[in-house]
This record gives C-alpha cells, sequence and structure tokens, in this order.
C-alpha cells in the first residue's frame, strides 16, 4: 500500500543501498549487485503468477541496463518479450527450413570505380512472421547463441558464393563476412573458418570478417589469439561501425586490424554539419595515416561520395552504388556496372 510511486522506488534505493558496501563472509569479502524489477497490484497482475512474472520480466530489464537499479513493470516489455520468444521459436527452425538467404552489397574502389568486394548481409524470410530484419533477430540469435550454427551457415554461403563469382572470371573481388562475438569466443572458430576455406576452395586473402569496434575493445582479451591464427592464415579483419560507440583511438593502434569502416552517421554528417563534416574528413585521414584501408558505409548521396574521395577515402559502399542484393543478380549487376565504369 502506497500514496505515491515514489515511495515505492525509495523503498527500492534503500534495498540497493544496504549492500552498497561489501560484505564480510568468514575470510571472504564479496560485494553484491542487485536488480529489481517492481510489478505493481492490481495494474501489473492480478494474481500472485501473473504479478511474479511481469516483475521478473522488470528484472531482467533492471539488469539489461547495467545492475544495481530497479526498473517498474510496463505492458510493452511485456510485448517485446512476446516478440522475441516469437522469433526465438521460428529462428530454430531455419536453417533446416530453408529460410535463411544472404544478400551481397558491392564495395567500389572510391578512384577506379571498381567493384571490389561485397559485405554478406543476412536475411530471413519466415513463414509466419515474413521477412524480419536482421536488427530484430541478431540479438535474439545471439542470446540463444544460435548465432553460431547460423553464422557458420552464413561463412559457408559467401565463402562458396565467391569462389563462383571467381570462377567467372571476376578474380580480384572480396567478400566482408560479419561476425559476432559468440562465434568468436567459440575455441575453434579459427578451424571452422579453416574448414570452409579448404572445402570451398577460396583463397584466404578475398575473405574479411567484420567485428564491431564495441565488441573489439570490449573483448580484445578473451579473442585475441582467436585473430592472430585468422590473421596468420592471411583472412583480413575489419573493423564495423567505426565511430558509433567509444572509439578509443590510442587503442586502434593496437589492434590486427586492415580495414576502418566508418559508421554512417559520419557519413550522413556530411552535408548537414560542417565541422562534423571535417571531423570525418579527418578520421580518414587518420585510418590512412595508420596503413588502414578506410571504406566509407552507408553513403547515399552524390555529395557525400564526392567529399569523401576528395579527401582520400579508399572504398565506397552504401545506396548509392546499390543496395544489397541477392546472390543471383549479382553478376548481371557486375557486368553492367563494370561496363559503365
Ligand atoms: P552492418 O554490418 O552495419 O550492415 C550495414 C547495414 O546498413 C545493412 O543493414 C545494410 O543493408 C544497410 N545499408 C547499407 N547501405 C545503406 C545505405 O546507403 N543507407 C542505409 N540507410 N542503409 C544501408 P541490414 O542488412 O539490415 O543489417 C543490419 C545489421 O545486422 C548489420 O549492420 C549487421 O550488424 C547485422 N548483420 C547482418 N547480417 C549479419 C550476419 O550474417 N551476421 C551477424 N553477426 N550480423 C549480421
Ligand atoms: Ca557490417
Ligand atoms: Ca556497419
Amino acid at each position: 500500500e502506497y500514496d505515491h510511486i515514489d515511495e515505492v522506488y525509495s523503498y527500492a534505493k534503500e534495498i540497493i543501498r544496504s549492500f552498497g558496501s561489501p560484505l564480510k563472509i568468514g575470510e571472504n569479502t564479496i560485494c553484491i549487485t542487485v536488480s529489481i524489477g517492481i510489478a505493481i497490484y492490481p495494474s501489473n497482475g492480478k494474481n500472485i503468477e501473473e504479478l511474479i512474472r511481469n516483475a521478473d520480466i522488470a528484472m531482467y530489464k533492471a539488469k539489461e541496463s547495467g545492475k544495481n537499479c530497479y526498473v517498474l513493470f510496463s505492458e510493452d516489455m511485456h510485448e517485446r518479450l512476446m516478440e522475441r520468444m516469437l522469433i526465438e521459436k521460428h529462428l530454430r527452425g531455419a536453417i533446416e527450413n530453408n529460410e535463411l538467404d544472404v544478400y551481397y552489397q558491392p564495395q567500389v574502389d572510391a578512384m577506379t570505380g571498381i567493384i571490389s568486394g561485397f559485405e554478406a548481409l543476412l536475411r530471413w524470410n519466415n513463414s509466419e512472421l515474413g521477412f524480419v530484419s536482421p536488427l530484430k533477430f541478431i540479438g535474439v540469435a545471439e542470446e540463444t547463441r544460435l548465432i553460431n550454427p547460423i553464422g557458420t551457415w552464413v561463412l559457408q554461403k559467401a565463402c562458396s558464393f565467391l569462389k563462383k563469382v571467381h570462377e567467372n572470371e571476376c578474380c580480384d573481388i572480396s567478400v566482408a563476412v560479419n561476425i559476432s562475438i559468440f562465434q568468436l569466443l567459440q575455441e575453434n572458430f579459427a578451424d571452422v573458418v579453416e574448414d570452409i576455406l579448404d572445402s570451398t576452395g577460396l583463397d584466404p586473402e578475398y575473405l574479411e570478417l567484420e567485428i564491431t569496434e564495441s565488441i573489439l575493445m570490449d573483448s580484445y582479451k578473451s579473442i585475441s589469439s582467436s585473430l592472430d591464427r585468422l590473421k596468420k592464415l592471411g583472412i583480413k579483419i575489419a573493423l564495423d561501425d567505426f565511430g558509433k560507440g567509444y572509439s578509443s583511438l590510442s587503442y586502434l593502434k593496437q589492434l590486427p586490424i586492415d580495414t576502418l569502416k566508418i559508421d554512417k552517421c559520419f557519413i550522413d554528417s556530411i552535408q548537414s554539419d560542417k565541422d562534423n563534416a571535417d571531423l570525418t574528413g579527418m578520421i580518414v585521414k587518420l585510418g590512412q595515416n595508420m596503413g588502414l584501408t578506410v571504406l566509407a558505409e552507408g553513403v547515399e548521396e552524390q555529395e557525400q561520395m564526392n567529399y569523401l574521395i576528395k579527401n582520400g577515402c579508399h572504398k565506397i559502399q552504401g545506396y548509392l552504388i546499390s543496395r544489397p542484393l541477392p546472390a543471383n543478380e549479382i553478376l548481371r549487376f557486375y557486368k553492367e556496372w563494370s561496363l559503365s565504369h
């Protein structure tokens, strides 16, 4: 019973505060964090089961937001949870039911206009859910570790696709595949990649693995030996979404990367904001000076492309060149593009 919700919050704060100092148990000192989910009768549940279930959902939300906090349940949390559960249920059968596909988005050399590679992008079409965006299902796939078999499947698809492209006389083209941290954390990840290269016969120098900036910075210690092995095989590493999170420039020098993929937000700012445009130009130069290949992603306007070329960006990817295309349209696109460039 309470008069105002603030009373509930200050009660929660009080609980968290009471765990604030370390506890001494025997010889050991332990620190405990508290995550609290709050559900209120009757609006958040009409019986104990409902209340506890909803408090539980809110508690997971509290954990997600960094622990040591409290969160009040709301209906949209429940809806999001149901959506995730639905995605999970259907994703489990996605490979077997042939629902996954890989699209390829061209990357061109800024100076010559020649297509230098493709980024492999996963697509999922489920009979009940329709097309689901990777932005929605990759997170679920990661939480459930379904990303491991799915990621292997994408690598296999992309490498055998590229091998076929090479056989069609477009030899000097590479493929970039997005890799999740959970794949990299598997001890045998480098073996998995090596097996795929062996079985498809693809030369490792044409494979690039894209790893997002935040992951690489956070988990570098636990994945560095895996990365070293991959580098020794001759595979390239791209730092994806550069600039989107917290870019630690001093760290950048130590990372074993070949390509810097500048995030779309920097490309968007080229036209809208002069100071930020200058910043984008400086990032391009920084990458150049470090001996990296600099690629701009999400390029949609000719003006952006001109600016990037003027500032020495090496590669361009985005709707201005092409949207991601299904494998069976790539050869046609390649021929048409080569004729006009
Ligand atoms: P990402 O790696 O940053 O991929 C770029 C996203 O931007 C893609 O979205 C692409 O379709 C979109 N894009 C490309 N050019 C433009 C443009 O000019 N304008 C705009 N507005 N968008 C553009 P998509 O395919 O929806 O993929 C979203 C994200 O899902 C990817 O972001 C990537 O992080 C993840 N993802 C996709 N495929 C895989 C995969 O096979 N494995 C893993 N682990 N993640 C994947
Ligand atoms: Ca990417
Ligand atoms: Ca990206």
